[in-house]
């Protein structure tokens, strides 16, 4: 079987399940296999006595069958119950749907019986536990058991089985030259595949990454450079003498650009006077100022007649930016519309501005995802721009179809990744980056506050909003959980509203809100109509209310570094003081990350320490949350890998730029078999 084949060609996978797996965006039947566990777990010591607290987590019972095993069947049930016993009470053990499950349980015999345990009457139950011999459970302790990322109604042990079919059904060839996987001793595709999800060590499953991580990048890297052979070649069509407009609107601003800024605008200037098309990624920091160069750009572009695109990573975000445009049109008496393109909008919404946007006249359409759609055909597009383009992920390329000329590509993002990762990471990409936030800025002052001092940080967000200021106060919930002890923020909201009462009013925001109660807080909130905004991290990227001045995380411990270092970027926007606390969880052990957002607002300095902190040891952080992600593959962790994959690919090339090779073709044959899974979710 082949990597493309529908996944519901693999063994135990029928609809049903497919349907499940779709959820979690997998196709095709390769996919399983680079389904990579979130981590891993390794069998607990089997324990011959009840814990006296019950834990939450599956434990292993080792006891010896002493009791009769009952069976039960009916056309529509079949249950098998056995007992065992300890001092503090009776186990029953219950088996639904498991006949088989008898011959197991032998009388008289040592069983090992792993499963979560609860209290029930005067006594204890495990429902469903999985039973082994002795020699067999020892065998699996000694291994990692992977553990999937899972959605309702998948368990863990149908994603298990699905990918051992996967890996015993499906051919994959080795493709990477052979005197390349011989210089770097890798293992083989089909070892790394198996050791990745079932590895019998630490040593098995670190050779596994590495390799595949390898083999991420090269793909990465090897269509990057394809790429960038094909792209060389486009002549720049763009014609722009008109600037008039912009140098206007730059010299009206109420406020002075920045070095970095006016050096972005100039890179851009000369980028567009080159004879070849080029693309630019501009770096700056939260609250660097990147959205009024976005701004400027574009409307050189409209002044010269050409329509202007940006794409945000967020329907809150791309509403935001649609405001702002059109508060700066009105401000500057600029006429060209504004158009504003989400997902969630109607069918009919959507083709107005479908029709508008094919006309071809100069206007700004401001949109998330929706605007690379197909059925989204510019008239006349001059420029696109992807604003947090760390947030689409490095393997999603804009796709936009476009008629006439070939438009300039800018992308902007606040990650900050050293340049010369950029430089692999965006082939030929020109970087400019704005090193310095504006004159006015004050540092914003850090704190790391625990729970019990909550009430003080409440009264010092009080002094705030007496003296007209705002805050942010983000929980990692949404919702009460039963299995998650964080904060939540529709009861924190409630709590938060009575404690404040006529003096601040407060409003919640979060994901599963429609888009139009979103938008409506959100527009709440830059009134100050809402001086406490409760929220999840929905506001983590590009959100941008100057006047709040105030950021309380609750539970900080719990969320990444990087990801910190974005929400606290929504305050210090502005000419005041802000201030960011971190409330700490009472049992949190580490605190290391927090420590170092105390001590630094700097974004490149706090990448470079969490790389120090994750270290390359690290297995458990597999899988990056959310920035630049790869499947396996982590930019910081696995930066040394990436720059030999570059030199590798950069050597192939050389001796075979068209991979016309017999080598070079199966790689070619890879990567066209592979394509799906970089463009597809475009
Ligand atoms: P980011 O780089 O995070 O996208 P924004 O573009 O949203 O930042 O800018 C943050 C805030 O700083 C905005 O309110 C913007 O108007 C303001 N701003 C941008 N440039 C300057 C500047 N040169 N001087 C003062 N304020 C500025
Ligand atoms: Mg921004």
């Amino acid at each position: 079987m082949n990597y493309n084949e529908e996944i519901t060609a693999i063994k135990g996978v029928g609809e049903k399940t497919a349907k499940l797996f779709h959820k979690l965006q997998l196709q095709k039947a390769g996919d399983l296999l680079e389904f990579y566990p979130r981590t891993y777990t390794q069998y607990p010591a089997p324990m011959s006595e009840l814990p006296e607290e019950l834990p939450t987590e599956p434990i292993a019972l080792r006891a010896r069958i002493q009791g009769k095993v009952f069976s039960k069947h009916t056309p529509r049930m079949d249950v098998t119950t056995t007992t065992i016993r300890y001092d503090e009470g009776p186990l029953e053990l219950v088996w639904f749907r498991m006949p088989y499950v008898r011959n197991q349980l032998e009388l008289g015999s040592v069983r090992i019986f792993y499963g979560t345990i609860k209290a029930e009457g005067k006594g204890y139950k495990m429902e469903q536990p999985m039973v082994y011999t002795t020699e067999q459970y020892e065998a699996l302790q000694s291994s990692l058991q992977p553990m999937y990322h899972l959605t309702k109604g998948l368990s863990n042990n149908l994603v298990k089985k699905s990918v051992q079919s996967a890996l015993s059904e499906i051919t994959y060839e080795e493709y990477i030259p052979t005197h390349i996987l011989d210089a770097h001793n890798f293992v083989s595709l089909s070892e790394a595949y198996r050791g990745i999800h079932f590895p019998d060590s630490f040593d098995t499953l670190a050779n596994a990454r590495r390799r595949l991580v390898y083999n991420e990048f090269f793909d990465f890297i090897l269509r990057v450079q394809l790429e960038k052979a094909k792209e060389s070649v486009i002549a720049n069509e763009l014609q722009l003498p008109n600037h008039a407009l912009m140098d206007k609107v730059r010299w009206k601003l109420p406020f002075q650009l920045t070095r970095g800024q006016v050096d972005c605008l100039e890179e851009m200037e000369r980028d567009l006077n080159e004879a070849e098309v080029t693309q630019r990624l501009i770096q700056g920091d939260v609250g660097s100022g990147k959205t009024i160069v976005a701004f400027l750009e574009m409307l050189r572009f409209a002044e010269n007649g050409y329509q202007a695109a940006i794409m945000a990573p967020t329907e809150v975000l791309a509403q935001q930016h649609y405001e702002t445009f059109r508060g700066y049109c009105e401000a500057y008496d600029i006429t060209y519309p504004v158009y504003l393109l989400l997902g969630s909008m109607t069918a009919k919404e959507k083709r107005e501005v479908y029709a508008e946007i094919q006309t071809g006249k100069p206007c700004f359409v401001i949109g998330t995802h929706a605007l690379i759609q197909k059925k989204v055909q510019f008239g006349n597009l001059g420029i696109v721009i992807t604003d947090e383009q760390h947030r689409f992920g490095v393997k999603q390329r804009m796709n936009l179809s476009t008629k006439g000329v070939h438009p300039y590509v800018l992308v902007m993002s606040a990650t900050p990744i050293p340049r010369t990762l950029a430089m692999i990471l965006y082939g030929d990409m020109k970087i400019s980056t704005i090193h310095s936030a504006p004159k006015d800025r004050l540092p914003i002052k850090n704190a790391i506050i625990e729970e019990s001092n909550r009430t003080k940080a409440y009264q010092f967000i009080g002094r705030e909003i007496a003296a007209s200021h705002q805050a942010y106060i983000i929980c990692p919930l949404v919702e009460a959980s039963e299995t998650t002890e964080a904060e939540n923020v529709t009861e924190y909201s409630k709590r938060l509203q009575k404690m404040f009462g006529s003096k601040a009013r407060i409003g919640c925001l979060h994901g599963r809100m429609s888009p139009e109660e979103k938008s409506e807080v959100m527009r709440a909130f830059a009134r100050n109509d809402i001086q406490i905004l409760v929220s999840t991290t929905v506001v983590e990227v590009g959100v941008n209310v100057p006047n709040a001045t105030v950021m309380m995380i609750e539970n900080a411990n719990r969320f990444g570094l990087a990801q910190l270092h974005q929400l606290r970027g929504r305050v210090g926007r502005g000419s005041a003081q802000s201030y960011c606390m971190f409330i700490k969880d009472k049992s949190a052990k580490d605190t290391k990350r927090l420590e170092i957002l105390n001590q630094s607002n700097d974004g490149f300095y706090i990448a470079a320490e969490d790389l120090k902190l994750r270290g390359p040891g690290d297995f458990y952080g597999i899988r990056q949350s959310g920035d630049l992600n790869f499947q396996i593959a982590d930019i910081y962790q696995d930066a040394d890998i990436l720059s030999v994959v570059q030199e590798d690919v950069l050597a192939l090339l050389s001796i075979d730029p068209q991979l016309t090779s017999a080598q070079g073709q199966d790689v070619r044959a890879h990567l066209a078999m592979r394509s799906h899974q970089i463009y597809d979710n475009l």
